[in-house]
């Protein structure tokens, strides 16, 4: 099934229903939306002459536009390539040109920026969506119905992950895989329907932009906040004014909720439900969750490689183990989600009994096609036919996975991956730095923070360290904390001990 087609289905349906607002303002309908999706879509192949299969980047924060896009993408038959808006141009250029993408959609002052560092600007047209060209194809000329021959084999969603090599890969995700995902929503997080609303407080080119996908296809109104992402008072204010509202929210933006709430009791009776994943939720969190917001928290744990999609906990079960003390239950990902066939493996592939430790492999209709133009990649992701997560852990005798440890050294920040390798290549372009190793370190507010254990040819100060990664990568993505050492402990074929030095910058405050 091709989401267009699936969109026109829910115009049908739903043709009157509120569809997409901005904070609360009054709704855009079915049929409203339907008709700016398809002159946007008109513009996108008469105006800007793209041809099916062309990749779109969307360069923004969360806005109503955001929305609108990714419809209009769809009904043009052009495959999204969502960017975080928080990278920094250069990695954004990256991004656009790895996937050879033909338009790139920005939001204010980006654009100018983006122009520069972009080397293809001849044949990369960027523009913004507050632009007058925006403007006008939204009330243009509205494209007919999407002829499909291809039926969910197309590809949707281009999403740049990293792998251990630090280099952002482009995770193909058909029609059929987005599909599949929603489905499993709808199963196994939440079942919904026309009444339902989800607000956009988390990047939409990450999961809440997916999760928008279950939204549209029951008839359900999607939200974007006016300030265009999380914001703890206007999150709150926007719960007490909707009902049935739901979010997506990585641990520490509850966490977060959690402080701004205090000892008072939010209520909110409009709350449904807060989809917590991407990042560890460890159990006294989930406890204080349950007991601020009430067993209105469900979990989900997936990977770009198989979006949303490995396993979940709907918020009754995790609401009644907190009520029986079953901590057991709740340091787990839950089961796995309905279309998903999970075995845990040995190094040599084969399976591993319940209660034994091994890689995290995953079957499903939601795990990707492979790598954007990297063969030698997904032969390895997907290798015998099934996805290799990099995710270890194991699943108990009731069923339930617990995640251990990532194999890969993916340092989650609030929710965001941080790729140490990255930041070790920019912090060895300084000439009095010998070596580096880049590790997390649990932070009790970002869940893990970035610290670079650096060994230093001449003394070499924290503030020009971080300088350099200032000019070269996004700033959340640069150290919190810099360690110097004599030298970085090794195994005998010459690797970094990440696991020993994690252990000695958790327990001993290092001189920074
Ligand atoms: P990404 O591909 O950016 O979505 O990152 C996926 C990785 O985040 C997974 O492979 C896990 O290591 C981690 N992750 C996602 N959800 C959870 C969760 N609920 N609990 C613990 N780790 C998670």
């Amino acid at each position: 099934m091709h989401l267009s087609r699936l969109f026109q289905r829910s115009v049908r349906m739903f043709g009157a229903r509120p569809a997409l607002a901005q904070g609360k303002a009054p709704a855009l309908t079915y049929l409203e939306l339907d008709r700016r999706v398809r002159a946007l879509a008109h513009w996108l192949q008469a105006g800007l002459g793209l041809r099916p299969g062309d990749r779109v980047a969307l360069a923004m924060k969360n806005s109503v536009e955001y929305a609108e896009a990714m419809l209009a993408i769809w009904h043009a038959r052009l495959c999204a390539v969502p960017i975080n808006c928080k990278l920094h141009p250069t990695e954004t250029a990256y991004v656009l040109e790895d996937s050879q993408a033909r338009l790139c959609l920005v939001q204010g002052d980006g654009a100018d920026e983006l122009r520069q560092a972009s080397a293809r600007g001849r044949d990369l047209q960027i523009v913004d969506v507050g632009s007058q060209q925006w403007l006008s194809a939204g009330v243009g000329t509205p494209a007919p119905d999407a002829t499909v021959i291809d039926g969910g084999h197309e590809l949707a969603w281009l999403f740049y992950t990293s792998g251990t090599t630090g280099k952002p890969k482009g995770v193909k995700l058909s029609h059929a895989n987005l599909v599949a995902m929603a489905m499993n929503f709808q199963c196994d997080m939440l079942a919904i329907d026309e009444t339902d609303v989800l607000i956009h407080a988390a990047p939409m080119s990450h999961g809440s932009g997916l999760y928008g996908v279950p939204y549209w296809m029951r008839g359900g109104l999607q939200l974007v906040p006016d300030s265009g992402g999380f914001d703890e008072s206007e999150l709150f204010s926007l719960l007490g004014h909707y009902e049935r509202a739901s979010f997506f929210a990585a641990p520490t933006m509850i966490t977060r909720m959690l402080q701004h709430a205090g000892n008072a009791d939010p209520a909110l009776p409009g709350l449904r439900c807060i989809f917590a994943g991407g990042a560890p939720f460890y159990v006294e969190d989930i406890k204080a969750a349950v007991r601020c917001f009430g067993p209105r928290i469900a979990q989900m744990y997936g990977q770009g490689e198989t979006p949303m999609t490995i396993s979940a906990l709907p918020a009754h079960v995790i609401g009644q183990a907190v009520a029986l003390r079953d901590d057991d239950l709740l340091a787990s990902v839950g089961y796995a989600q309905t279309s998903v066939d999970i075995d845990i493996v040995d190094e040599q592939g084969r399976p591993l009994p319940p209660g034994e430790v091994g890689e995290v492999t995953v079957r499903s209709p939601t795990v990707m096609q492979g790598y954007w133009r990297n063969d030698e990649a997904s032969a390895q992701a997907l290798a015998g036919g099934a996805l290799q997560t990099g995710d270890v852990g194991l699943i108990d005798d009731r069923g339930l996975l617990h995640l251990k440890d990532r194999s890969k050294d993916v340092i989650i920040s609030g929710g965001t991956n941080i790729y140490p390798r990255e930041v070790e290549e920019v912090l060895l372009r300084h000439p009095r730095v010998r070596e580096v190793s880049v590790i997390g370190a649990p932070d009790p507010e970002w869940g893990e923070s970035v610290v670079a254990v650096v060994v230093a040819l001449e003394p070499v100060g924290a503030d020009e360290l971080n300088a350099l990664c200032l000019a070269c990568m996004a700033r959340f993505k640069r150290p919190k904390r810099y360690v110097f050492m004599d030298s970085l402990p090794k195994n005998a074929t010459g690797k970094v001990l990440k696991g020993e030095l994690k252990k000695r910058c958790a327990v001993e405050p290092m001189p920074s």
